[in-house]
């Protein structure tokens, strides 16, 4: 499978509207820098996609077909591109938590069929084997663990740190990758989301590689926070950007 990072940034995006921190002005000098909010696409070996939120309008970035969508949570910046994706040609089934589930979404979702999953349930969609997980957030939210043939990659977001039984049950799957909260800068404390070395500790502990993600613009700037990532995790953690692949 590929993950395809469609979008890598918090709530706000990157630039945030207006705003003049060092992080928004970089972005909008350096165009790689943007970040538009969470949304993600795994590709299967069928060439098949499902989508890990839409927080973004996706309909000129992947034009795959798309077997299934996957909710972390409803909070506006996993789920603003569904509204527009409701007019998707085909029915689309899309599985989440019910906790705080989003009233356009339920009353008039088109084409947009939703179903709700809890923590310990387990999807087939298309070459996939898909496990939902407890994250700790301020809403009820689902990490999802997906497997494919042998490689497992798990997508960890919006939490802070992991409740022990996902902690546990992750361990023993043996990791290609971790996609995790990284919110937040080094030494930030947030109840409800990981800062960067945060991100990193969890993701070192399950996986082989670790991406973080959802990553805002009160964080290190783009580039300070690559180069500090890289200096001290040697390479087994990375930074996400908009537009990067990984073949798992
Ligand atoms: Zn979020
Ligand atoms: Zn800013
Ligand atoms: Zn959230």
């Amino acid at each position: 499978m590929i993950v395809y990072f469609i979008g890598t940034g918090g709530s706000e995006g990157i630039p945030a509207h207006l705003c003049t921190c060092e992080t928004c002005e970089e972005a909008r000098k350096l165009g790689f820098a943007q970040r538009k909010p969470s949304t993600l696409a795994i590709i299967t070996k069928n060439k098949k996609a499902i989508l890990i939120d839409v927080g973004t309008d996706i309909r000129d970035l992947l034009h795959v077909p798309l077997e299934g969508i996957l909710l972390t949570h409803w909070h506006h910046d996993h789920i603003y591109g569904l509204y527009k994706l409701r007019w998707i040609a085909k029915k689309t089934r899309l599985y989440g938590p019910k906790g705080d589930a989003d009233w356009l979404m339920i009353h008039d979702p088109k084409n947009i069929q939703v179903g709700f999953i809890k923590a310990g349930n387990m999807l087939k969609i298309d070459s996939l084997k898909i496990t939902a997980l407890k994250l700790n957030h301020q809403v009820e939210t689902l990490g999802y663990l997906i497997e494919e043939d042998n490689k497992s990659v798990a997508v960890l977001y919006d939490t802070k740190g992991l409740p022990e039984e996902t902690f546990k049950l992750l361990e023993k799957k043996k990791l290609r990758l971790a996609i995790v909260d990284a919110t937040y800068a080094p030494g930030v404390d947030d109840p409800y989301h990981n800062n960067v070395d945060e991100g990193a500790e969890t993701g070192l502990q399950l996986a082989e590689r670790t991406m973080l993600s959802h990553i805002s613009h009160k964080n290190l700037s783009f580039l300070k926070l690559d180069e500090y990532v890289r200096k001290k995790y040697n390479g087994k953690v990375l930074v996400a950007y908009d537009g990067m692949l990984f073949y798992v």
